[in-house]
């Protein structure tokens, strides 16, 4: 582990996970961390002086949380988003490679993560569940299929950032402010 990722997780688990907590309704992190939906994304070119509900900064890619009880909002930068989504590392690599091979099949956590996050709708989460384990599908089921994998690609893109990414926006944001 790097010290950058190490400091990164003190701050999600000493700052963002009180702070979330203040700001839902439950009063432990288990509970309140139900109550969010993963709700807007946005990536600004130049940075605008806002920060990760963590305080880390400079956060040039902004993903807004909502809590659906409450409706408050927060903002929360790439430093802290997989570790919010509670996103395994079986998920992201079950999805990278998807992202590799589109006719391939999520595993059986990234389809529950994709159907909680409102990314596919129940109908596309039993599809995926039922042909899982399938390697000759029907043509007509492997469009499906690869339909389906979009979806959750477009659904994870802005949260699967690699560290490459994220490396080029920070130098970005220090070389021109
Ligand atoms: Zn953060």
């Amino acid at each position: 582990m790097s010290a950058r990722r190490t400091a990164a997780t003190r701050s999600f688990q000493h700052v963002l996970i009180p702070r979330i907590v203040e700001m839902s309704e439950a009063d432990n992190w288990e509970r309140a961390k139900h109550e969010w939906a993963y709700t807007d994304y946005d990536h600004v070119k130049e940075y605008d002086g806002r920060a990760c509900l963590c305080e880390y900064h400079p956060i040039t890619h902004l993903h807004t949380i909502t809590n659906r009880l409450n409706s408050l909002e927060a903002i929360i930068g790439s430093c802290c988003i997989k570790q919010f989504m509670g996103l395994a590392d079986s998920e992201l690599r079950s999805i990278a490679y998807v992202r590799g091979n589109p006719n391939k099949a999520l595993n059986v956590s990234a389809i529950e993560l994709a159907y909680s996050q409102g990314w596919i709708n129940n109908w596309e989460r039993n599809f995926c569940l039922d042909t899982q384990r399938k390697r000759n599908l029907s043509s007509r089921q492997q469009e499906k299929r690869k339909q389906i994998n979009e979806l959750v690609l477009a659904g994870l893109a802005p949260v699967m950032l690699t560290e490459g990414e994220l490396n080029a926006e920070k130098e970005m944001v220090r070389a021109g402010k």
